[in-house]
């Protein structure tokens, strides 16, 4: 069986991490199967990209498309035009994509143009918010699909209301939990850690990428300050991320608390999770990582395809309104955070799940 599995930007190389290293697995125990990795370039940053393929030993991609920049229309015409041309030159048995950003939506289209079967890994989450570029590509990904490998029941329920046939939904886990768990003994504590006086419970961590929270500078600015001045002076731990570092400059935010850093790599980010006393964010892969890692995430958002982070675990959805801040850090200094469980089969062996699947397909 010949595989192509797609990833283009950070969190893909998380979630692609572990599936390489299963269809290697099986392939040294002498089954037939083997994989072509293609970077779209979507994420073309060194701390956006490289640093995970490093971090992660993740074999370096077969292609890298060079699909970088650019607003969504241009990024998926140009990531749909060069994987055409891939795809053409390198027939494949079936296309992998994963997670639900320009790279996964592009690519399964341009496969089902070609005839080829398209396999979506954590498919069938929904926000149900139509604001977010995510969602688009979730749901036209989902419409043309051919084996949807889900994360949680909630996702096999709206797969189940859009009408796909039962024998094409796999309830498998996460496999984004799949490399936390396997690295989870690799952490790396950053080199600022004891510099400015990290320990463990004594700071923030801060993620902001989302348009709802950082294209409008004042908001942005409104909800940096509000987090700033009630986290009882502890230090706050912003590793930006560049469509955020677009918006900061020029933007007056500046708090004696408040530590802005590159994006960090993937052992270093988790390690400063790992210790934190809380997570506040906009991302939705964090609010699984912490739901695992037991640490309370304050998520700024109206909703969240990922319930069971909220209904299971450690996060709750605060709203992406700078005045619903305060209360929310209120709760979490009064000691008062749930503590959160484990959801159904995020055990680590997902990767393995999905590989003796396609084996068997
Ligand atoms: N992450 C990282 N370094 C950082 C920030 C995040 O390694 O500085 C990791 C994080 O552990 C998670 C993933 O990036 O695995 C989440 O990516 P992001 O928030 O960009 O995307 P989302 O999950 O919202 O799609």
């Amino acid at each position: 069986m010949k595989l192509t599995i797609v990833a283009g930007a950070r969190p893909n190389f998380i979630k692609i991490a572990p599936i390489t290293k299963a269809v290697l697995n099986t392939q040294s125990n002498g089954k037939s199967i083997t994989y072509r990795l293609v970077h779209t370039g979507q994420h073309y940053d060194k701390k956006m990209s490289d640093t995970f393929f490093e971090d992660l030993n993740i074999p370096l991609p077969d292609i890298n498309l060079g699909i970088g920049g650019g607003s969504q229309a241009e990024q998926t015409a140009g990531i749909m035009i060069e994987f055409e041309k891939e795809l053409i030159k390198n027939p494949t048995d079936l296309v992998i994509v994963v997670g639900d950003v320009t790279s996964t939506m592009a690519c399964s289209i341009v496969a089902k143009k070609l005839g080829t079967k398209v396999a979506h890994i954590e498919a069938g989450i929904r926000s149900w918010d139509l604001t977010m570029p995510e969602e688009i590509n979730r749901m036209v990904t989902d419409s043309i699909t051919d084996y949807f490998f889900t994360t949680s029941r909630v996702a096999n329920e709206n797969l189940n209301n859009m009408g796909i046939p039962e024998e094409r939904i796999f309830f498998v886990g996460n496999v984004m939990i799949d490399t936390l768990l396997s690295n989870i003994k690799r952490l790396v504590k950053p080199v600022f850690f004891d510099e400015i006086n990290l320990y463990k419970g004594n700071y923030i961590v801060l993620t902001l990428h989302r348009p709802a929270n950082v294209d409008e500078i004042k908001k942005l600015e409104a909800t940096i300050n509000e987090i700033a001045n009630n986290v009882e002076s502890l230090p706050i731990i912003f590793p930006i991320h560049p469509r955020t570092a677009k918006r900061l400059s020029g933007i007056n935010v500046f708090s004696d608390n408040l530590h802005i850093v590159d994006p960090l790599g993937y052992l270093e980010f988790n390690y400063l999770v790992k210790n934190a006393k809380a997570v506040i964010t906009d991302s939705g892969g964090i609010t699984e990582e912490t739901t695992v890692m037991g640490v309370p995430c304050l998520t700024l958002r109206d909703s969240t395809e990922r319930p069971e982070t909220c209904t299971i675990g450690t996060n709750e959805l605060v709203g992406t309104n700078p005045k619903a801040i305060k209360p929310a850090l209120l709760k979490l200094f009064s000691n008062e955070w749930k503590k959160g469980g484990l959801p159904e089969l995020w055990d680590g062996k997902t990767a393995e799940r999905i590989v003796n699947i396609l084996l068997s397909l």
